[in-house]
């Protein structure tokens, strides 16, 4: 390893994930179902309304809060669903990745504990790690269930957060809102801090979304433009809570990030007025021709949100099918790269029919075999 490199950064290892993309490389006319972003492009009105941004000439820095249009909007919203939280704030975050890290580096000291379920996403071990504290994965395999009983389980003096994310990646399993009641509370009850990355909460198809902020007034949550407009490259997200916490998280967006870009906020005031319900609709179709097409040959859970699948491989090692899914041309990511088991791959149906298609074809012949 090269002298100048931290012992932080030396400590992580994301060579699973390259080694996938490696493979891939090589591949001519992949299947291509490893996408982690909706297969759509950013809706015309808000690439029109970043495009007159730039052009009128909003390319400054914003306030670290972000462009007062947008945020006032945001905490509008965010009242009219959360009546009577008094104290809850909103602020534009770069990217619900930049609202996560400064969550962690807001409220984590060394050797503070962060729970949250296995399968996770990728990000939030290492990130508890960036900030000395300690990963605490719940198993929750083999359903991917929210159970409070686990999680209690889990509590020890040191913990200092219960990270959720429904519906999940990479499972696309959505936490019931019995189950994050009993979390929220069970916070609430021991003065632990609920983090819940709502990044896929509009693509929930079969009932209405809840956030555990419902049941527990303390509750930050973060939650973006990335997926729900395919703005993944725009850098917009945003992040609520109580007052207290968001002003330390924005003392440190202000000496980190700064600001999300201005022009794609302006695009996410735009995208705040764009109505969703074709694309839904169109992914909850998708997830269910993925569903029928592989449930009679591998043992899954329905997914009833987020746009993954998370099935058991049909042989031992999750990370050997998928290096042989990879060597038929078809791109799926192992489960060992979001869980301590090897045991699963993830599927992502944000992705054109024809292509689920040819892929389900593949998985089929796969699991004969
Ligand atoms: N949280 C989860 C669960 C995600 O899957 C992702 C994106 N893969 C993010 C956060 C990051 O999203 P953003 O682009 O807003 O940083």
């Amino acid at each position: 390893m090269h002298p100048w490199i931290s012992d932080r950064a030396g400590s992580f290892d994301s060579s699973g994930i390259r080694r996938v993309f490696d493979l891939a490389a090589k591949l001519k006319d992949p299947i291509n179902l490893s996408i982690g972003q909706p297969d759509f492009d950013v809706p015309d009105e808000i690439k029109a309304a970043a495009i007159d941004a730039i052009k009128s000439g909003k390319n400054a820095y914003s306030p670290t809060q972000g462009i007062e249009p947008l945020r006032e909007r945001l905490q509008s919203e965010v009242a009219g669903k959360y009546p009577g939280h008094e104290d809850r704030d909103v602020f534009v975050s770069s990217g619900t990745s930049g609202g996560l890290m400064l969550s962690m580096l807001s409220m984590i000291n060394p050797g503070d504990e962060v729970i949250y379920l296995d399968p996770f996403f990728v990000m939030y071990p290492a990130l508890v790690q960036m900030c000395g504290g300690v990963p605490v994965p719940v198993d929750s395999y083999p359903d991917f269930r929210l159970d409070a009983a686990k999680i209690e389980a889990a509590i020890t003096p040191r913990t200092k957060m219960i990270l959720l994310n429904s519906p999940a990646n990479p499972t696309g399993v959505t936490a019931t809102a019995e189950e994050l009641k009993q979390v929220a509370e069970l916070a609430a009850e021991r003065g632990i801090a609920v983090v819940s990355d709502e990044i896929y909460s509009q693509f929930h198809y079969d009932d209405e979304f809840v956030s555990p902020a419902t049941y527990n007034d303390q509750t930050i949550v973060i939650d973006g433009f990335s997926k729900s407009h395919a703005m993944t490259g725009w850098r917009v997200g945003y992040v609520h809570g109580p007052s207290e916490v968001m002003n330390a998280m924005l003392k440190l967006q202000q000496y980190s990030f700064v600001c999300a870009p201005q022009p794609a906020q302006w695009g996410a005031i735009r995208a705040m007025e764009v109505r969703l319900d074709g694309f839904l609709a169109d992914y909850r179709r998708k997830r269910d021709l993925v569903v029928e097409g592989l449930k009679d040959y591998y043992e899954l859970t329905v997914p009833g949100g987020a746009f993954y699948v998370f099935p058991k491989a049909p042989v031992e090692s999750g990370s050997a099918f998928v290096e042989e899914a990879i060597s038929r041309g078809l791109l799926i990511i192992p489960g060992n790269i979001f869980s301590s088991r090897d045991s699963h791959f993830r599927i992502s149906f944000a992705a054109p029919d024809e292509t689920l298609h040819r892929g389900i074809e593949l998985l089929r012949q796969l699991a004969k075999r």
